[in-house]
C-alpha cells in the first residue's frame, strides 16, 4: 500500500520581537535584548507579535477550561490568557503572586451619580499589592529573570514600587526604588519597605528622580522596570483580556481609565488591537482617559491641537513643570508614553477629559459608599464619566466599564483628612481646601448606652 503523504502545512506559529514603536524607525530586536529604548533611535519599544492560526473560540474554551486547573500559571489571571502574551520560551520561570483575577462589580450608586442608567468597574485594586502594577509586574519580573537580571529598578509614584518589591522578593531579585521625597502615598511606601527594597528617597519631583534611574540603568546595569519597559505593558494588557471574558465577549462601548505615565492606557489599546486582530472582539470599545486637572499634559495636547484645527499625532506634548494633585498615582508632569496613548486614543476613537480634585474626592467617596472603595487616582474616573455624561459624550445608556486602579488602604491619610473635613490642597503655595460633601466623620461619645442610642436614632432619620 502506498503511504499517503500529508500536504497540510504545519500550523502558524505566532513569533515576537521587539520593534521601536516610532513609525519613522520601527527597528526590531531580538525579545532577549534588555536596552530600555531603542538604540538606535532612542525611541520606546513594543513586543510585536505576527499573530499564528489561532481560533478565537478555541481560546475562549481553553481559558476557560483552566478555570478548574490548579497549575499556578492557570492561578494568575494573567497567565491563564497566555496565549496573548507570548513572549517567553515555554520553560521559562514565572514569576507570579494569582495577580488578576479581580471582580467585575455592578455599581448603581455609582451610576445614579453620573446619570447612566448602568455602570460597572473593573477593580484592579483586588491585586495581592493592591493595584494594577501587579498585572505587569508579573510579566517583567518574569522577563528579568529569564534575562537573568539580578538587581531591577523604578522610579515610582508608590504603586510601581510596592508591586515591583513584591515580585522581586518573590523572584529572589534585589528590587531598587527611588522614591520623590514626601510624595508618595503612606501605604504604598510601608509597602516597599515590608517587602524589603532598598527604598531611596530623594529631594526631587517625579520626573527628576526618572532623569537619575536612567543614569543607574545606563552606568550600574540594572533592569528598568518603570511603565516604559514593554513587558509590563504586556501584563496590563491582560486586564482587557479578563474584563471581556466577564463580559461574555460583548464589548461594551466605554472603558475609562485614569491617566498618569500613560503606561495602561498603552496596554489597553493594544490589547483591543491584538483582539480585533485574533477576531476576540466584535466590535472596538472606545477609551476615556481621564487626567487630574493640575497634572493634564494629554489633555492640553488635545485641546491645543482643537484650537490649531490639527491632529493630535502632529503637535508634541508639553510637559507641565510642577504637577499638582492629591491622586499621586497621577501626579505626572511628562507621562513617558504620550506617543502610544495618542495612537490608542485614535485607534478606538478615544477622548481625554480632565477632573478637579473636588470632583475626584466627591466621587471617591460615592465610590466608597457604595462599599467598594478606591484610591484618588480611580476615583478620577468616576468624576470623568459624570462630567463626559453632562457633555454627551457618554450616553446615558451606555454600556460602560470604569478600571479603578487601586485599594482604597493605599491612601488612609487622604481618606481621613476627607471624612474630618481637613483635607486641602496647595497650588502655587496657596493651601485651597476640599469641600467634605459625602463626609463620613467619627463621632464621640461618653460610655453611656443612652448616648448611643440617641445617635442610632439620629442616624436612622
Ligand atoms: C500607576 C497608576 C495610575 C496611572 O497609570 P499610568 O499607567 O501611569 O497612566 C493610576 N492609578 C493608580 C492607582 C496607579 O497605581
Amino acid at each position: 500500500m502506498k503511504k499517503t503523504v500529508s500536504r497540510r502545512p504545519a500550523a502558524n506559529k505566532t513569533t515576537v520581537s521587539l520593534r521601536c514603536f516610532e513609525e519613522k524607525c520601527r527597528a526590531r530586536y531580538p525579545i532577549t535584548d534588555a536596552k530600555p529604548f531603542c538604540p538606535a533611535c532612542g525611541g520606546l519599544l513594543e513586543v510585536h507579535y505576527e499573530w499564528g492560526d489561532l481560533d478565537p473560540e478555541a481560546l475562549k474554551q481553553r481559558w476557560r477550561t483552566r478555570k478548574m486547573s490548579t497549575d499556578p500559571r492557570d492561578l494568575s489571571g494573567v497567565w491563564r490568557f497566555r496565549e496573548m502574551i507570548p513572549f517567553l520560551p515555554p520553560e521559562a520561570r514565572i514569576v507570579t503572586l494569582r495577580e488578576g483575577n479581580t471582580p467585575l462589580l455592578d455599581a448603581p450608586r455609582s451610576a445614579a451619580y453620573a446619570d447612566m442608567d448602568r455602570l460597572r468597574f473593573k477593580h484592579q485594586g483586588f491585586n495581592p499589592t493592591g493595584s494594577f502594577k501587579d498585572n505587569g509586574m508579573t510579566t517583567g519580573i518574569s522577563q528579568a529573570v529569564a534575562l537573568g537580571r539580578k538587581v531591577v529598578a523604578c522610579v515610582s509614584t508608590g504603586n510601581t514600587s510596592a508591586s515591583l518589591a513584591a515580585y522581586a522578593a518573590t523572584g529572589g531579585l534585589q528590587a531598587v526604588i527611588l522614591i520623590p521625597a514626601g510624595q508618595v502615598a503612606t501605604g504604598k511606601l510601608a509597602q516597599a519597605l515590608e517587602y524589603g527594597a532598598l527604598t531611596i528617597q530623594v529631594e526631587t519631583n517625579f520626573d527628576g528622580t526618572w532623569k537619575l534611574l536612567s543614569r543607574l540603568v545606563e552606568e550600574a546595569g540594572v533592569y528598568l522596570l518603570n511603565s516604559v519597559n514593554p513587558f509590563r505593558v504586556e501584563g496590563q494588557k491582560t486586564i482587557i483580556v479578563e474584563m471581556m471574558e466577564q463580559l461574555e465577549w460583548q464589548a461594551p462601548d466605554w472603558i475609562v481609565l485614569p491617566g498618569g505615565n500613560l503606561g495602561n492606557c498603552s496596554a489597553f489599546g493594544k490589547a483591543l488591537r491584538e483582539m480585533r486582530q485574533l477576531k476576540l472582539l466584535d466590535r472596538m470599545p472606545r477609551l476615556a482617559v481621564i487626567q487630574a486637572e493640575g497634572a493634564a499634559p494629554l489633555y492640553q495636547l488635545f485641546q491645543r491641537a482643537a484650537a490649531e484645527k490639527k491632529a493630535p499625532q502632529e503637535l508634541s506634548l508639553c510637559p507641565v513643570e510642577n504637577p499638582t494633585t492629591l491622586a499621586t498615582a497621577i501626579k505626572i508632569g511628562a507621562p513617558v508614553s504620550w506617543k502610544k496613548t495618542l495612537q490608542e486614543i485614535e485607534a478606538t476613537r478615544g477622548v481625554c477629559e480632565k477632573v478637579s480634585e473636588q470632583e475626584i474626592a466627591d466621587a471617591k467617596a460615592v465610590i466608597g459608599r457604595s462599599g467598594i472603595g478606591c484610591e484618588p487616582a480611580s476615583a478620577a474616573t468616576l468624576a470623568g464619566i459624570r462630567k463626559l455624561v453632562a457633555s454627551n459624550v457618554i450616553r446615558k445608556n451606555d454600556q460602560v466599564v470604569a478600571v479603578l486602579t487601586g485599594n482604597l488602604m493605599k491612601d488612609p491619610d487622604y481618606v481621613l483628612a476627607y471624612h474630618q473635613g481637613t483635607l486641602a490642597f496647595s497650588v502655587a503655595g496657596k493651601q485651597r481646601p476640599i469641600e467634605s460633601r459625602f463626609g463620613n466623620p467619627p463621632v464621640s461619645v461618653p460610655a453611656d448606652v443612652e448616648s448611643i442610642k440617641r445617635l442610632l436614632v439620629a442616624g436612622s432619620k
